[in-house]
């Protein structure tokens, strides 16, 4: 895989690596309400998460969030990250709905406190740590849609270092701010 090791990054952060917990999330957080906006949420992520990922995705189909997509590129390919999206035939929220958020509540690699989820790039399987639902992020003015946004765009394809986490996660600040 192309993924070396400067994909393992360090948002406070995210960190990419490769196994990832057995938890069955496919019927979980939202998928009961029969519509098109049915999220994979692992329930222990709470009941407000499947609300803020249905944000997420309705912030990056539309507008200038949406130009993430172009600023930021598939480590993969070198293209941008909606060449991926349009090589795959889906749409930003489509995908976005996609990604199954776990919670790494009882992960060793979410046992530092400033760690907010990992993720490899390119995989759609995204932990959340205890620290994003702890609050930690908001003392540095991060929303937890902001987050999510972030885990996002990796599991597209964006590797880190380069960007750096505080640079993706300023470009998702400016481009999707309301
Ligand atoms: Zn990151």
């Amino acid at each position: 895989m192309a993924f070396a090791a400067n994909s393992v990054h360090f948002l406070f952060l995210c960190l990419a690596v490769a196994v990832f917990p057995a938890v069955d999330v496919s019927a979980a957080g939202g998928s009961a309400r029969g519509d098109d906006e049915a999220v994979l949420v692992d329930p222990r992520l709470g009941l407000a998460f499947p609300r803020v990922v249905r944000e997420a995705a309705r912030l990056l189909e539309n507008g200038a969030c949406r130009l993430l997509l172009r600023d930021f590129s598939d480590d993969r390919t070198g293209l941008p990250l909606e060449e991926t999206l349009a090589a795959l035939d889906t749409s930003p929220a489509i995908f976005l709905r996609s990604i199954r958020f776990r919670s790494g509540r009882e992960d060793p690699r979410c046992f530092s406190p400033y760690r907010m989820a990992y993720v490899v790039p390119g995989n759609r399987d995204v932990v959340i740590c205890p620290a994003l639902y702890n609050g930690v992020h908001r003392q540095y003015g991060d929303s937890t849609v902001v987050i999510v946004l972030h885990e996002a765009l990796h599991a597209m394809g964006l590797g880190e270092n380069p960007p750096g986490s505080r640079e993706i996660t300023t470009a998702v600040e400016h481009r999707c701010s309301r």
